[in-house]
């Protein structure tokens, strides 16, 4: 016999939502797509990058090794951006030594950010290339599903990225 009722799972799961919803902020998944070659230089498919030649069409003619536009990638890289909602907790691993001294996030470059949400956004947040909670960059390190029986939220741990 399960000491878990499927009343307690129900529970669970209302007031853990209700909690995420109350305490969240707004942080940023961003992803990066394929935009298709650069227009304004020719692309080097031996090295796949740019082959930092102007191709006397694209919009800004450079003569310099390094074509400002794609930047000597060749490729065009489109940010796409989603807003979810999210608990998300600075933490500082050594923080006993100034415990009760508040810093801001991403003062000192120790500690991680701790982020809880509802666990529909947890693919979001693998596949996720950068994530921006309270303006600083971040890249994922690590995260879980929890819950009672069914998972109701996702838990993932942030750092900030050194660039
Ligand atoms: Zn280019």
């Amino acid at each position: 016999m399960s000491l878990i009722k499927q009343k307690h799972v129900k529970l669970y799961k209302k007031y853990t939502e209700a909690l995420i919803r109350d305490l969240s902020k707004s942080i940023i998944l961003v992803n990066e797509e394929d935009g298709g070659f650069c227009n304004n230089c020719f692309y080097d498919h031996k090295n796949k990058s740019s082959s930092g030649q102007y191709n006397g069409t694209g919009p800004s003619s450079f003569t310099g090794a390094i074509c400002p536009v794609c930047n000597g990638r060749g490729k065009i890289i489109i940010e796409t951006q989603k807003t979810i909602q999210a608990v998300a907790k600075w933490i500082e691993p050594d923080s006993k030594s100034r415990q009760k001294e508040f810093v801001p996030a991403g003062l000192i470059n120790i500690g991680f950010f701790r982020i809880k949400t509802l666990v529909a956004n947890y693919n979001d947040i693998k596949s996720a290339k950068k994530i921006i909670i309270d303006g600083n960059q971040t890249s994922l390190m690590s995260i879980i599903r929890r819950g009672l029986k069914d998972d109701v939220v996702a838990i993932g741990y942030t750092t900030i990225n050194e660039d």
